[in-house]
């Protein structure tokens, strides 16, 4: 098989997969034959035409995985052991193909090649791993009972673990690969069966994965693939009745249209919504580490990230030096297409969004921010047709300015001096979201005071977006509903059934 370009290195059959959805063990078009296109965010080319699914093609895809939990099917009726060992299988096949599905979502998503390599890949094996662990170890409790008073030992009372049933996921463009693996693991390790959707931008790596699960050895119906539009299919599928949970990745106000779809049969609805995390430097920190912990912070994955640290406060005494070090990175930053050598910040998803995100520099600047580095749109050679923005720098937002509160969801930071650790950490705590944040100081009291005290999922000291398929991940507030990649997010995907016999 042959690369379709030098420049994007998929094979033509990661295209042809990207045809075709994954409906009860089958691969089909959409019903009336209709397709969207997905482009390449480095220069804008058509690279597939990808089925648009239908409210007809959704409810084939459920009756699909409704099916696949008939009580004496092939699910059902295989072992917690069994269902371990095909998780892990699906793990090395991952792996084995670590650079094929890397180039996929380089290519998709636009993200440079070794943030797949290193970051994307191997967190999604460790998840696959991590939860093929957990599938011999859900277990109930037998419960002793007091009531009726005087029956004491007359009553045998025990939990049951089910799955909670049908798992619709919604996944987003930023990390295709990850995120569905991020849903797709605990599902499978409860025993629940899955309707994939991907976001419209980015099919291909989800198309890949669903024919490693195929070669993992999955029974059919248990893992459905269905790309469409999000007012249509994922529209479709958080009304569904068949749906017993949708799990979403996503934006806030699509997050919000889910719940409200989602409340017809009361599906149960895990949410890992956007953020505006702040990212604090005490004077007292390491500045090497802050500098680059900042620059990752805000501008790893073009900054299209729930975690981005977009708002970075400094204490006065550094900030001057910080953000003069922090411009020199952002400036030394090497743009290009993902799948390039060297490439350190890829294009943005859309045109649509790269317009957003320059839009916001100019409000912020607008309202008051200043410029310290980048601001556009490159232009010139290897940039023409890509939706790219430069790493920016801008310093002096005020409080309520829009770009301290709006998700902006691109590579642009905005620093800000304080002097106490009470000023920041109103600062810290003024925002709707409550995702990532991080504290950099080497005051021991300090960083556990501020860890307390600050609202959010998850609080990082002296590092930025450390993460383990162990740890628990999520937001409080605007943030969203429930936690990924822990031993608490099994319970997401379960039913506790009480069962008591009178003995
Ligand atoms: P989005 O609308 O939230 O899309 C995420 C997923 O939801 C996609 O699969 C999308 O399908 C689907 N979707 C859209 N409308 C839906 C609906 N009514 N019902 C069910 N599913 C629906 O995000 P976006 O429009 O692509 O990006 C907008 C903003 O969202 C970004 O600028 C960023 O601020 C935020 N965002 C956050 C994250 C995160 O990790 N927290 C990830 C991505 C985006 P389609 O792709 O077909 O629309
Ligand atoms: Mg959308």
């Amino acid at each position: 098989m042959t690369a379709i370009s030098p420049f994007t290195p998929l094979l033509e059959a990661d295209i042809d997969a990207a045809t075709r959805m994954f409906i009860g063990g089958e691969w089909v078009t959409a019903q009336g034959g209709e397709t969207f296109d997905v482009h390449d965010p480095a220069d804008g080319r058509v690279i597939a035409h990808v089925p648009a699914a239908q409210p007809a093609d959704v409810d084939a895809a459920v009756a699909a995985a409704r099916a696949a939990l008939a009580p004496a099917g092939p699910w059902r009726t295989m072992t917690p052991q069994v269902r371990g060992r095909l998780l892990w299988k699906l793990a090395d096949l991952v792996e084995r193909d670590v650079e094929r599905l890397s180039a996929i979502d380089s290519v998709d998503s636009g993200k440079p090649m070794d943030e797949m390599r290193y970051f994307d890949i191997p967190f999604s094996v460790d998840v696959l791993r991590y939860y093929a662990g957990w599938t011999t170890k859900i277990t109930g409790d037998t419960i002793p009972i007091s009531y009726p008073a005087g029956h004491g030992g007359t009553f045998h009372a025990y939990t049951l673990k089910e799955p909670v049933g049908v798992v619709a996921a919604i996944v987003p463009w930023n990390l295709p690969l990850l995120m569905a693996i991020k849903k797709l693991a605990p599902a499978l390790a409860t025993g629940c069966t899955i309707v994939v959707k991907p976001a419209e931008q980015t099919p291909l790596s989800i198309a890949a994965l669903t024919q490693l699960t195929i070669e993992a050895g999955f029974p059919p119906g248990v893992i459905n693939y269905v790309t469409g539009l999000g007012e249509v299919a994922g529209a479709a599928l958080s009304r569904h009745r068949g749906v017993d949970k949708v799990t979403f990745t996503g934006s806030v106000p699509t997050g919000k249209d889910i719940v409200r779809a989602a409340a017809d049969n009361l599906k149960r609805v895990s949410l890992e919504l956007g953020g505006k995390s702040p990212n604090i430097v005490f004077d007292d920190a390491d500045l090497d580490a802050v500098v680059a912990g900042a620059a990752a912070a805000a501008f790893a994955t073009q900054g299209e990230s729930c975690i981005a640290g977009s708002r970075l406060y400094v204490q006065r005494g550094v900030f001057d030096e910080v953000v003069r070090r922090l411009g020199e990175h952002a400036a030394s930053i090497r743009l290009g297409r993902g799948t390039a050598e060297g490439t350190q910040m890829g294009p943005l998803i859309s045109a649509e969004h790269r317009d957003r995100v320059l839009d916001y520099i100019k409000i912020g600047i607008d309202e008051g921010a200043e410029l310290v580095t980048g601001g556009k749109a490159p232009t010139g050679q290897g940039y023409d047709g890509g939706y790219f923005v430069e790493p920016t720098v801008l310093i002096n937002a005020a409080p309520e300015a829009r770009i301290m509160h709006e998700e902006i969801f691109g590579p642009v930071v905005s620093a800000v001096a304080f002097d106490t650790e009470e000023e920041v950490l109103a600062l810290a705590n003024n925002t709707r979201f409550g995702l990532g944040a991080a504290v950099w100081t080497k005051d021991i009291s300090r960083a556990h005071r501020m860890a307390a005290a600050i609202e959010s999922g998850q609080v990082w000291v002296n590092c930025y977006q450390a993460a383990d398929s162990a740890l628990p991940f999520g937001g409080t507030k605007e943030s969203g509903w429930g936690r990924e990649t822990c031993r608490e997010t099994l319970e997401e995907y379960l039913e506790t059934k009480t069962v008591v016999v009178a003995l």
